[in-house]
């Protein structure tokens, strides 16, 4: 093996290469629930070093195929499932991007930016708004996350509503593939039915298939004005029923509707002390809305009235604010975002990153609720997300007074299975937005059906013949 790490270090410069000393913040995930062991910590700087990586890693492979090397594509090292940390063979290479974080291109008539996949996504929201802009992917880890990442889980977070997921804003790739060839896919075409789509392909696959080193994403031009409000509601179907209202009033100028459930309030309320909670505790849920108007802040907020007044004439909001300035709007979104965060400083818990049809999504509640609370007395349920995508994350917190550790270890199994046969019996899907990695694995073999898993299978063994590229993830084959 040593022989391999001579040949990288030719690749991408001996700095590079990392096998000593302390690598726990590449090799442990941020939810802490996978802390596994690498061989090595890899970081070229170049897609022709990405490439000349994943070469040599091949070539060492089918010189020893016993010596069971595969590869991790890792960005910010901020997933949910345990999908871009090695397990603990010591036989993995985490591939890091980092190094990767170049803007290489704006072409405003095209409303496109290329960008590597290193690059940090709260850096490219800046560099596009700073040349006048939108690039609207968001999500609480934006300033952590990479490109790469964001299209190896095809992200979600709270714009997709109007704007689409990863996948939708992502028109062209650039990708290493599992033999070390490059693919040069960065179209900044909306139109191209030349044949399969491949770039669909790896975008979701979670390094599975291929390294994604470059992307062509899409643009918009800025709003004249974004006003935020934040409504109690007295029932998840008022919340589904605001949302109707919402669509109708605001149209395409509703680009958020994020829904908090009372008990995940209080988490950010006792763990984040300097951030001010709107003060509506009377009510089981608080909705955020999110308006983006074309025209003008006089106009986002009348429209935003005229929502807020039908809604409570029909009785599904109990209370509401609008927010007067950025500075509180943003104070808004920092509550919502800090609910992941909140609830990792309450301890270890069981995450479920679901999707509903939304109108399914109140009756899906009211059974799981009931479900989960006669199967584990005194649990605590942390529900909360994106309502206006049907995706929420309805996660289960031990009772109080339960050690977390011993809650996961009796307790996991059981709340899985009953939550994720609930969701199927809903027509849901088992991951909305965070993707399977890991944690999921075992899962998506029992939930999907035994064609579409014969159909993934087929796709990886046709990609990847040799496994290399982060086996056990997503897919086993
Ligand atoms: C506080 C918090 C909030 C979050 N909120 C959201 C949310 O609202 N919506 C959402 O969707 N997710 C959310 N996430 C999950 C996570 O941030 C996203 O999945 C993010 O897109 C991962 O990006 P990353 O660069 O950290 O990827 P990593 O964690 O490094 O990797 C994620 C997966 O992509 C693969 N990968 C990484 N880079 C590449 C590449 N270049 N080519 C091919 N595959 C690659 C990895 O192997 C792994 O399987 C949140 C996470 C945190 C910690």
């Amino acid at each position: 093996m040593q022989t391999l790490l001579d040949t990288l270090a030719g690749i991408v410069g001996p700095a590079h290469v990392l096998s000593q000393g302390d690598l726990s913040a590449w090799e442990q995930d941020w939810r802490q629930r996978g802390h596994g062991k690498a061989f090595a910590v890899v970081r070229p700087a170049s897609t022709l070093e990405v490439a000349g990586v994943v070469k040599a890693c091949a070539a060492f492979c089918a010189a020893h195929p016993e010596s069971g090397l595969s590869i991790v594509p890792q960005g910010g090292n901020t997933g949910l499932v345990v999908g871009s940390t090695p397990d603990d063979s010591g036989r993995q290479i985490v591939l890091s991007l980092q190094r990767m974080g170049a803007v290489r291109q704006i072409d405003a008539a095209n409303l496109t930016v290329t960008v590597e996949a290193g690059c940090v996504l709260q850096t490219l929201q800046q560099s596009v708004l700073d040349a006048g802009y939108l690039f609207p992917l968001s999500l609480a880890a934006e300033g952590s996350c990479t490109i790469g990442g964001n299209l190896g889980s095809n992200a979600g977070g709270t714009q997709v509503l109007r704007f689409g997921n990863a996948r939708e804003l992502c028109l062209g790739l650039e990708v290493v593939t599992a033999q070390g060839e490059v693919w040069h896919g960065l179209s900044g075409l909306r139109k191209d039915n030349t044949g399969y789509d491949l770039r669909d392909l790896f975008i979701g696959a979670e390094g599975t298939l291929g390294v994604i080193t470059a992307a062509t994403l899409k643009l918009y031009p800025l709003p004249a004005a974004q006003l935020t409000a934040w409504a109690a509601v007295p029932s998840m179907q008022a919340a589904v029923d605001l949302l109707g209202l919402a669509h109708r009033h605001l149209g395409a100028g509703l680009t958020g509707f994020e829904v908090m459930g009372q008990f995940a309030l209080s988490l950010v309320g006792s763990h984040f002390k300097q951030l001010r909670v709107p003060l509506f505790q009377d009510w089981p849920f608080c909705v955020l809305l999110e308006n983006a108007d074309h025209e003008s802040e006089a106009h986002a907020r009348a429209q935003f009235e005229g929502l807020l007044e039908a809604a409570m004439e029909q009785g599904c909001v109990s209370d509401a604010v609008i927010a007067e300035s950025l500075g509180q709007a943003q104070t808004l979104w920092q509550v919502r975002e800090s609910i992941p965060l909140a609830q990792a400083a309450e301890g270890l818990n069981i995450k479920h990153d679901i999707s509903l049809p939304v109108s399914a999504i109140p009756a899906f509640v009211k059974a799981t609720d009931a479900l989960l609370a006669r199967a584990v007395p005194g649990v605590r349920l942390v529900n909360f997300g994106h309502l206006g995508d049907g995706n929420l994350h309805y996660n289960v917190q031990a009772p109080l007074g339960l050690d977390a550790a011993a809650f996961l270890r009796d307790f996991e199994p059981e709340v899985n299975r009953l939550v994720f046969d609930s969701v199927v019996a809903f027509s849901g899907s088992i991951s909305a937005e965070h993707g399977v990695g890991s944690l999921k694995v075992d899962h998506l073999t029992h939930y999907k059906s035994p064609v579409a898993l014969a159909m993934m299978r087929s796709i990886k063994q046709a990609l990847d013949p040799h496994n290399l590229m982060n086996p056990g993830r997503v897919v086993k084959v």
